[in-house]
């Protein structure tokens, strides 16, 4: 197979000399009660498979970093939730990567997954004088989950999205993972 990084034939997802380049990030608290876990900063390499996952369909990215996300989940999970895509962009783009993330770690771990999180159809940009600004994504609860809910996203920038999934499912949410975090 290719290597998902540098595109050398070998026999695995990830090279060896692409695997090193991918660098370990720390945790962070979200809403002032739970802890995200991103499995690698998002920087160099893993901001370009991460890209290529999201907008270039590449759903094997997902089967290359569940190992990772899978290191980090919390104690007391007993679900995983993906966070979903906005509608809009999720037909545009024809990929869910929250959900190909949580569907790869639940292979690995057997845990299930419960699509409860009702994404919005799409994500408003607040008009700005000088330049627009994007508006958190809002969530609604599906159904209310059972406790131990481990939220499953694709990068943690401000942290706005896993709040927004953390108010939609209240106090079942244990911990959250992302396969990248920027500024973590
Ligand atoms: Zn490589």
């Amino acid at each position: 197979m290719l290597c998902l990084g540098c595109h050398a034939i070998g026999h695995e997802l990830l090279c060896g000399t692409c695997r090193r380049q991918l660098v370990t990030a720390g945790p962070r608290l979200i809403a002032d009660c739970i802890v995200a876990r991103p499995a690698f900063r998002h920087e160099g390499l893993a901001r370009a498979l991460i890209h290529d996952f999201k907008y270039r369909g590449v759903v094997r990215v997902a089967a290359l970093l569940a190992p990772s996300l899978a290191e980090f989940l919390p104690a007391g999970g007993r679900l995983l939730v993906p966070v979903p895509r906005v509608v809009a962009r999720h037909l545009r783009l024809g990929i869910d990567p929250g959900f190909e993330l949580a569907r790869a770690v639940g292979r690995l771990t057997g845990m299930p997954i419960a699509r409860v999180l009702r994404p919005p159809v799409w994500r408003a940009n607040h008009a700005g004088k000088q330049r627009r600004r994007r508006a958190a994504v809002a969530f609604r609860p599906r159904a209310q989950p059972p406790p131990g809910v481990i939220l499953v996203d694709d990068v943690l920038t401000t942290g706005a999205t896993l709040e927004s999934a953390v108010r939609a499912l209240g106090p079942g949410v244990v911990g959250a993972v992302t396969a990248t975090g920027a500024g973590v």
